[in-house]
């Protein structure tokens, strides 16, 4: 078991762990501060979850403060509720093509960047897609793009994956 992103509520009483197993499945712990020390909250949340996704975002639900905690932890106003969901997937390198990608427009996960296979100010044509499987038990997914100044970033913080383009 690996814990793999740890976040406090404002009072700094509260703590989650969003933790990756073994079997590459995730999960997430409740801790309360008692003195110096973090212990186990009796809420004890013993759900397995197929993506980091699916476990933050149920954490999310059942903690409201915590997807406001994302923002709070970093001093960059990208890293957002929604970017952490993102956390260790796999991108590649990619140009945008409406056909492609069933969609004539799509935006930077990040910063808004919009990507589009027309010529316009401000339009990006390469950038890094991941499919996002949407975290409500529907098995749905979608195409999830970032930009090239973003995916440098926040490769690293958000331990993203690089796959061979194709
Ligand atoms: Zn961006």
């Amino acid at each position: 078991m690996k814990v793999i992103r740890t976040l406090e509520d404002p009072t700094a009483e509260l703590r989650v762990e969003l933790r990756q197993h073994a079997n590459n499945y995730f999960s997430y712990r409740l801790f309360a501060r008692e003195g110096s020390r973090w212990k186990p909250s009796k809420a004890c949340f013993k759900f397995e979850f197929s993506s980091y996704a699916g476990a933050f975002v149920r954490a999310a639900r059942e903690l409201p403060w915590l997807a406001n905690a994302v923002g709070a932890a970093s001093n960059d106003s990208r890293h957002a509720y929604h970017l952490e969901l993102s956390r260790g997937l796999a991108f590649r390198f990619a140009t945008f093509s409406a056909m492609d990608f069933a969609n004539d427009h799509d935006h930077c996960i990040a910063c808004m960047a919009k990507f589009a296979d027309f010529e316009s100010d401000g339009i990006l044509h390469e950038g890094f897609v991941t499919k996002y499987v949407i975290p409500d038990g529907s098995g749905h997914w979608q195409w999830n793009w970032v930009c090239a100044a973003c995916f440098r970033d926040f490769q690293e913080s958000l331990a993203w994956r690089l796959e061979p383009a194709g």
